[in-house]
């Protein structure tokens, strides 16, 4: 899976908007089709890194908050996933739809990766929940990968019975777009319906702390208040742990793009989802 020849193809995930927008111009289907997506690499245990200092001043909690938790994070698509069009591309069920395997993700302008972003904030993000108490996996294990599917990256999460469950991703729309969103479950009849409601209540609560912590704005384009629903992301049907994908913002919009790429900016990310997660979790 991982030997594929690379193909003139793959580089158009990155072109067209690939991650949760309603970039005008691409049509409604075949944005679905490549929103969420990955093959079937298989996941990992979380970094480790050396433990993370990154807590504001005015958020110190108690010294090991999140004792006992469990979180998966899903850092959004794979580094490698444009050299392995066939497998990203394979179908995969989702209940309400079929869907791709996984997907390139979008990136900025200036050529940016959305893989190496929701990687980078997602080993952040691990090292600050660590440091706190939490138990902590990814669903992939580096960003030079292929995938794994949406199917196994909600796998993981429900095999690690994780007491909360985030995808990290950013968006690809129209330049003039901007701001974050977090995207929740509905109810279809199926696995994650029983969570619906814990999920709303953690998006919720990331909804909050990523405001605060990173002064981005809401979704200009999509949702009410930084707040969206859906019924065909694989990564969120398929979960039978509370679970939300993040969108951080839009890499195609030239200021959320700047901020993007700035390591520092990126560590707020991952503190304001660690307090998110965080204010989630506490007893
Ligand atoms: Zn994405």
């Amino acid at each position: 899976m991982r030997a594929l020849p690379v193909s003139a193809l793959a580089a158009c995930g990155l072109i067209v908007s690939a991650c949760g927008g309603a970039a005008p111009g691409v049509p409604a289907a075949d944005q679905m089709a490549r929103r969420d997506a990955g093959p079937t690499a298989s996941a990992t245990a979380g970094e480790a890194g050396p433990g993370g200092s990154a807590r504001p001043a005015d958020k110190a909690p108690a010294a090991r908050p999140l004792a006992g938790r469990v979180v998966v994070i899903d850092p959004g698509h794979n580094g490698g996933n444009a050299r392995a069009p066939k497998a990203i591309n394979r179908k995969v069920n989702v209940l309400t739809q079929w869907k791709a395997c996984d997907t390139t993700g979008t990136a900025t302008n200036s050529g940016y990766p959305e893989a190496a972003f929701t990687w980078d904030v997602s080993k952040r993000l691990a090292r600050i929940l660590k440091s706190r108490g939490a138990t902590v996996k990814l669903t992939r294990s580096s960003n030079t990968g292929v995938g794994p599917c949406i199917t196994e990256r909600a796998a993981i999460g429900n095999d690690s019975k994780a007491d909360a469950a985030i995808s990290v991703h950013a968006d690809g729309s129209s330049p003039g777009n901007r701001g974050f969103h977090v995207i929740m479950p509905k109810k279809i009849g199926g696995p994650v319906d029983p969570v619906v409601g814990a999920s709303a209540r953690l998006g919720k609560s990331v909804r909050d702390a990523f405001r605060e912590g990173t002064g981005l704005p809401y979704s200009t384009y999509i949702g009410d208040k930084g707040l969206d629903y859906r019924n065909d992301l694989g990564g969120l049907n398929l979960s039978t742990v509370p679970k939300i994908f993040i969108e951080a913002g839009n890499m195609r919009n030239a200021g959320e793009a700047a901020k993007f790429r700035d390591p520092k900016f990126r560590q707020r990310i991952a503190v304001a989802l660690a307090n998110g997660l965080q204010d989630y979790l506490r007893p």
